[in-house]
């Protein structure tokens, strides 16, 4: 009789271990099948790869377009790159991470026509902006303050930071020094063209150029500067130029910064570029200081 019951209580014991296993193992199921894992197609357009290890492979039955959002099942690493298990209507594929992004916002604050708080966005490989971001409050800058060469070039900054980098501009001219603009306002899908121009000549671990909606410029308060010293290009070479020390002695007092710094290059994910500045407003101080706590943290 005994035996009978603890062989009845034994199974009985068994069984619901089985079943709470079995509910675990099915909520882990759904929730890798469920959690919306999802990320951006980052290029102007491509396909997916049927493999990572036939990188040169890619699905004809695939098409993707920029901005496009993927859902993924898991991410796998192969050969120094991650690769993103994706599922479509036409069954699998991958995609190395430079072709996505998972796009994980800043924490920005917005103004009522719907602009970005000047110097709110902390934007770098991780967070960025979202990719229809675009300032109602874009001007047109006049030729003289255009890099020579680039006259043609439409260029537009936000109203407030046009302002302030004619100013330092001229100023620099008081000076004898010709400093000048070479790109200031992109929106995504250029910065895309930039993008996939890139990873088209150098291949898919291609990382120096920002992702769409991960660039300043897509803020309209950055430039690109340069100087007749470098015959007006955008080049390593600037850091050397008279042009670029008074940059460093005197752009603060604009609000104006350097991003990219030599020495912030881990940090900020990006590599050094002296030519790259960003207006930061009027009570920059407060922001800057912000910025770096964040990025400290
Ligand atoms: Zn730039």
């Amino acid at each position: 009789m005994t035996k009978k019951l603890n062989i009845l209580i034994i199974t009985f014991f068994l069984t619901s271990i089985f079943i709470h296993a079995y509910n675990l193992y099915s909520e882990n199921l759904n929730k890798n099948i469920n959690m919306g894992n999802l990320v951006y197609f980052m290029l102007l357009e491509g396909r997916g790869f049927k493999n990572p290890d036939f990188n040169s492979d890619q699905l004809p039955g695939v098409k993707l377009e920029f901005g496009e959002a993927i859902k993924y099942i898991k991410k796998e690493r192969y050969e120094k790159l991650t690769w993103y298990k994706c599922i479509t209507g036409n069954g699998e594929f991958y995609l190395p991470e430079t072709f996505v992004d998972e796009k994980r916002f800043s924490d920005y604050q917005l103004d009522l026509n719907g602009n970005i708080v000047i110097g709110t966005a902390e934007i770098d490989r991780v967070y960025s902006i979202p990719l229809d971001y675009m300032p109602t409050d874009l001007v047109s800058l006049n030729n003289k303050i255009k890099a020579k060469g680039y006259e043609w070039r439409k260029m537009r900054l936000r109203a407030e930071a046009k302002t302030m980098f004619e100013r330092m501009i001229q100023d620099a001219e008081v000076s004898g020094l010709n400093i000048s603009i070479i790109s200031s306002f992109r929106d995504s899908k250029y910065q895309s063209m930039l993008y996939t121009r890139a990873i088209n000549r150098h291949g898919i671990n291609e990382n120096s150029v920002a992702k769409p909606g991960h660039s300043e410029h897509q803020l309209g308060t950055a430039c690109d500067l340069t100087s007749d010293e470098v015959g007006y290009a955008l080049s390593k070479g600037f850091e050397k130029s008279l042009a670029y020390e008074w940059l460093t002695k005197n752009s603060w007092r604009y609000g104006i910064f350097l991003t990219y710094p030599r020495l912030k290059q881990r940090i900020t994910g990006y590599t050094y570029e002296p030519w790259h500045y960003r207006y930061w407003g009027k009570d920059h101080w407060n922001k800057i200081f912000s910025k770096y706590r964040i990025m400290l943290k």
